[in-house]
C-alpha cells in the first residue's frame, strides 16, 4: 500500500495559526502529545472493561524518549492504535477532534470523561518544534494493517504499510533547527515534571540507578547492589482523584511536600470535589506564612484531568484565594483560549464562587468544632481572612462571624463579642463606639497602660494588613470608630469614676502642661498631664487619629 494524498484545504489556513497563535508557549507540543497517548490508552482500557477488545492489555506503560544524533524525540503508547483510514480520518482531517466523536460514543459509559482532547488540534503542535512527523501505528482491531504516515508540515502528507508487530502508536519528531534545545534530558525531564507528573497512565522516561537488596554477605549484613531500572516520571492516582474518606493527614501533606519540596507543613486543607453543576476536583493548602512579605500568588496548579495547564489562576480563584496552594482539576474549564473568554465563561463563574464558599465554610467549621484550636490558628489564618474580607463583599458576610480580634491581654473576641464588650465603657459623647488599638506593642507600651487604668481594652492590630482592615471595619460596624491608643481620645470617652492618685496640684500640672507644650510647639499633638507617679507616664502626649492618618499617608505616598 503506497498513498499520497492532500490534508483537508483548510489546513493552509490553520497551520500558521497553530504555529504561531494557539500556544504561547513551544513545550507544550510535548503535554499534548503525551495526552494523546493517555487518551488512546484509556480508550484500550475501556473497550477492553466494554468487552470490545478481548486480547492482553499487557503493560501499557507510555515511553518518551529522544536521540540526540538523530535529532528525534518519540512518544509510543500500547493504547488503541489506529489503522490507516483512522490516521486519515483524525489525523489529516485537522480539527476534526476524534476525541470528540469517541465521547459521543461512549457518552454514557461511566469513565469516558477521562479522554482529554477536545479540541482537535493538540496533536498539529508537534510541528512547532519538528520539521517532519512520523506516525507509526497499529491498531487494536482484528487483522488490522499497520500503517505509517509522513508529513513535513506542508499540507501533504504519505502514508504506507509499516511493519510495527506491537499495538499502539508511536510518534517522532525530526526536531527543527531552532528547537534543538528540546533534545537534551533535563529540558525534556523538567518539561515532564511540569505538565505530566499526575497522568493516569506510567510514562517511561529513560532510566534511573537505583540501590536494591542483594543477598546478605559472609556477616550476615544486607548486601546491597545498583540496578537500572525505568524512570517513571509520574504519580498515576494523586491525591485529588481519590475520595476523602480514603485518606489520612499523612497523605495530604506528603501530597503538600511534593508539591512544594521547600514549603512549611500547611495548617489545613480543603478537599474539593463537585460533579454538579460543573465537574471539579482539587486540594487547596492553607499554607503556613510567616508575614505577608512571604505570601506568593499563583502557587496553585491548574489541571484538566490530571494534565497540568499553568499555575495563572487568576479568573478561576478568587483573587484573595490566590494566596493558597494546592491544586485544582477540572475538565470544564475551557483551555488554550483567550482571558476575556474565560472571565465571561460562565463555569468559571460558578468555580469562582464554588470555591469561596467553600474556603468560608470550612473556616467556619474549623471555628465551630474547636474555638481553642481555631484561636491558636488565628496568626496564620487572620491575614487570608482579613485580606478575603477586604477584597470580597461574599466572604466578609461569611467572614465576619470568624473573624477574630485580640486585645493586649492575648485575649480573643468575635467581631460582635468585642462589641459586647467595650461598648459600655468605650461609647464617646456622639455615641460612638471606640475600639482602641496598638500597632507597636512596645513603642506603644506607655499608652496601651495608661488605657488599661482606665479599665479601656486595647486591641493588637500590627500587621500591614491591619491597617487596612481597619479602615474597613469603620466602614461596616456602625457607630464605630477605631482610634490608636496613643490618640486623643480617651478624655471624650466615659472615664473611670474611681479617681487615681494625683501627685500634683492643679497648678503644678498647669506649669507642666506649658512646659510641654513650649517644648513640642505643633498643635497638631495633645498634651495631658495625669499627675500619675512617674512609672505610670504622668504625661501623655497624643495626636488625633484623623492627623496621624493623614501624616502617615503622605509619609507612604498614600495608600495606607
Ligand atoms: P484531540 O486530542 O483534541 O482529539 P489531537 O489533534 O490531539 O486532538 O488528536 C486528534 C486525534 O488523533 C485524536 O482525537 C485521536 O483520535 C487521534 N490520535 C492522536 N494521537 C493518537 C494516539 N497516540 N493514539 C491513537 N489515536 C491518536
Ligand atoms: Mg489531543
Amino acid at each position: 500500500m503506497q498513498e499520497k494524498g492532500t490534508i483537508s484545504i483548510h489546513t493552509e489556513n490553520i497551520f500558521p495559526i497553530i504555529k504561531k497563535f494557539l500556544y504561547s508557549d513551544n513545550e507544550i507540543f510535548l503535554r499534548e502529545l503525551v495526552s494523546n497517548a493517555v487518551d488512546a490508552t484509556q480508550k484500550i482500557k475501556r473497550l477492553a472493561t466494554l468487552g470490545q477488545y478481548s486480547g492482553e492489555l499487557g503493560d501499557v506503560t507510555l515511553e518518551v524518549s529522544f536521540d540526540e544524533k538523530k535529532k528525534t524525540i518519540t512518544i509510543s503508547d500500547k493504547g488503541l492504535g489506529m489503522t490507516a483510514e483512522e490516521i486519515k480520518k483524525y489525523i489529516n482531517q485537522v480539527a476534526f477532534s476524534g476525541a470528540e466523536e469517541f465521547v459521543e460514543k461512549f457518552k454514557d459509559a461511566k469513565d469516558a470523561n477521562e479522554i482529554i482532547g477536545k479540541f482537535g488540534l493538540g496533536f498539529y503542535s508537534a510541528f512547532m518544534v519538528a520539521d517532519t512527523v512520523e506516525i507509526n501505528s497499529l491498531s487494536y482491531q482484528e487483522g488490522a494493517e499497520a500503517a505509517k504516515w509522513t508529513c513535513d508540515g506542508s499540507t501533504t502528507f504519505e502514508i504506507s504499510a509499516s511493519d510495527k508487530k506491537e499495538r499502539g502508536t508511536e510518534i517522532t519528531l525530526f526536531i527543527n533547527k531552532d528547537s534543538e534545545e528540546f533534545l537534551d534530558k533535563w529540558k525534556l525531564q523538567g518539561i515532564l515534571d511540569k505538565y505530566c507528573k499526575f497522568l493516569p497512565v506510567p510514562i517511561k522516561f529513560g532510566t534511573k540507578t537505583e540501590s536494591v537488596e542483594d543477598g546478605v554477605d559472609d556477616k550476615g549484613e544486607k548486601k546491597w547492589t545498583s540496578v537500572e531500572v525505568d524512570n517513571i516520571i509520574n504519580t498515576t492516582a494523586p491525591i485529588w482523584t481519590k475520595s476523602p474518606s480514603d485518606l489520612k493527614d499523612e497523605d495530604y501533606l506528603s501530597f503538600y511536600k511534593q508539591l512544594y519540596p521547600m514549603g512549611e507543613d500547611p495548617l489545613f486543607w480543603i478537599h474539593l470535589n463537585v460533579d454538579y453543576p460543573f465537574n471539579l476536583t482539587g486540594v487547596l493548602y492553607f499554607p503556613k506564612v510567616k508575614n505577608e512579605f512571604e505570601l506568593q500568588k499563583n502557587k496553585i496548579k491548574l489541571f484538566s484531568r490530571q494534565v497540568f495547564i499553568t499555575d495563572e489562576v487568576k479568573d478561576i480563584v478568587p483573587e484573595f484565594l490566590m494566596l493558597l496552594h494546592g491544586v485544582i482539576d477540572s475538565p470544564d474549564i475551557p483551555l488554550n483560549v483567550s482571558r476575556s473568554f474565560l472571565q465571561a465563561d460562565s463555569n468559571v463563574k460558578k468555580i469562582n464562587s464554588y470555591i469561596t464558599k467553600k474556603v468560608a465554610d470550612k473556616l467556619s467549621e474549623l471555628y465551630k468544632k474547636d474555638r481553642k484550636a481555631y484561636e491558636e490558628k488565628w496568626n496564620d489564618i487572620g491575614l487570608f481572612v482579613k485580606y478575603g474580607m477586604l477584597s470580597e463583599e461574599k466572604f466578609y458576610e461569611k467572614g465576619k462571624d470568624f473573624t477574630l480580634l485580640k486585645n493586649t491581654n492575648g485575649d480573643y473576641f468575635t467581631l460582635e463579642e468585642y462589641r459586647e464588650k467595650v461598648k459600655a465603657t468605650q461609647t464617646d459623647k456622639n455615641e460612638q463606639v471606640v475600639y482602641l488599638y496598638a500597632t507597636d506593642l512596645e513603642k506603644q507600651d506607655g499608652f496601651i497602660q495608661s488605657a488599661n487604668k482606665k479599665d479601656y481594652d486595647v486591641l493588637v492590630m500590627d500587621s500591614p494588613i491591619d491597617s487596612h482592615f481597619i479602615q474597613h471595619m469603620e466602614t461596616k460596624l456602625e457607630k464605630t470608630q477605631l482610634k490608636r491608643v496613643d490618640a486623643d481620645v480617651a478624655e471624650k470617652l466615659i472615664q473611670r469614676e474611681d479617681g487615681y492618685a494625683n501627685l500634683l496640684t492643679e497648678d503644678q500640672s498647669k506649669t507642666v502642661k506649658e512646659i510641654f507644650e513650649k517644648a513640642i510647639s505643633n498643635t497638631n499633638y495633645t498634651i495631658e498631664v495625669e499627675g500619675l507617679s512617674p512609672e505610670e507616664s504622668p504625661v501623655t502626649i497624643t495626636m488625633e487619629e484623623f492627623m496621624r492618618r493623614m501624616k502617615e499617608m503622605a509619609a507612604t505616598g498614600g495608600g495606607g
